[in-house]
């Protein structure tokens, strides 16, 4: 991603592209993987390679049966929180999903997506005292995958009056967006306002 005076060329797997200004919408991840010259300000920097990104590992295993209460449990177990995101369809299986965050949502990370099933199977199992056998299941490690290095950005203590700013700010003919510089970061709504507020930002300055 070279940058020269009035314009920005990026180099990818599929060639070349010369424009006006460059809008990063992907997670600070990629971005950090990004070869960018000349370098970056040290604030901004100390930002994108900086900031936190939380660790959630969501896992659903589906049931024959709803032996379930309706409602969210949460556990002292590893599933940490549990609920059903089948609630409002019909018919008769449904599915239980696992969240888990922090240190645990790590945790869960490291494991084999079928050993992740089984684990939340039998952690849903003993929460409702379920007498049936899943039909399947279905992981996501937010964490563990490249392209987003987490499921959305934590702002960790110090990391608001340090970070918040230089994320913010066009770098020249480069912009960031995406729900890490929104003003409720960590939404969708957030990522929607981000590219507003950066799609004006380049109308204004022509
Ligand atoms: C477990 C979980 C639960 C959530 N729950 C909610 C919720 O209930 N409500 C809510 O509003 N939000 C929720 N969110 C957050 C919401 O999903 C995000 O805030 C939103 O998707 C961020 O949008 P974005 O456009 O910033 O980034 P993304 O949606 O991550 O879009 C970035 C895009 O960049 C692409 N990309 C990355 N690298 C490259 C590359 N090298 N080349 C090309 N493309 C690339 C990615 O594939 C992706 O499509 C949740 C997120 C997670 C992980």
């Amino acid at each position: 991603l070279p940058i020269s005076g009035e314009q920005v060329t990026v180099r990818t797997e599929r060639g070349s592209f010369v424009a006006d200004h460059v809008v990063l919408a992907c997670s600070l991840a990629t971005v950090r993987r990004m070869t960018i010259t000349p370098s970056m300000p040290v604030p901004l920097h100390a930002a994108v390679h900086g900031l936190g990104y939380g660790t959630i590992t969501k896992t659903s295993v589906q049931w024959p049966h709803r032996q379930w209460p309706p409602g969210y449990a949460t556990t002292a177990g590893r599933a940490q929180r549990v609920y059903e995101p089948t609630m409002d369809q019909p018919g008769e299986s449904g599915i239980l999903m696992a969240y888990c965050g922090g240190d645990g949502g790590h945790q869960w990370a490291t494991m084999p997506e079928p050993e992740r099933i089984a684990l939340a199977a039998a952690e849903m199992t003993a929460m409702h005292g379920l007498a049936l056998q899943p039909l399947g299941g279905y992981s996501r490690a937010w964490g563990a995958e490249p392209r987003f290095g987490g499921s959305y950005a934590v702002y960790e203590p110090g990391q608001v009056t340090a970070f918040w700013q230089p994320l913010r700010e066009a770098w020249g003919r480069v912009h960031l967006a995406g729900e890490h510089v929104a003003t409720c970061t960590g939404y969708m709504e957030g990522a929607l306002e981000s590219g507003e507020t950066v799609a004006t930002r380049i109308v204004a300055a022509g």
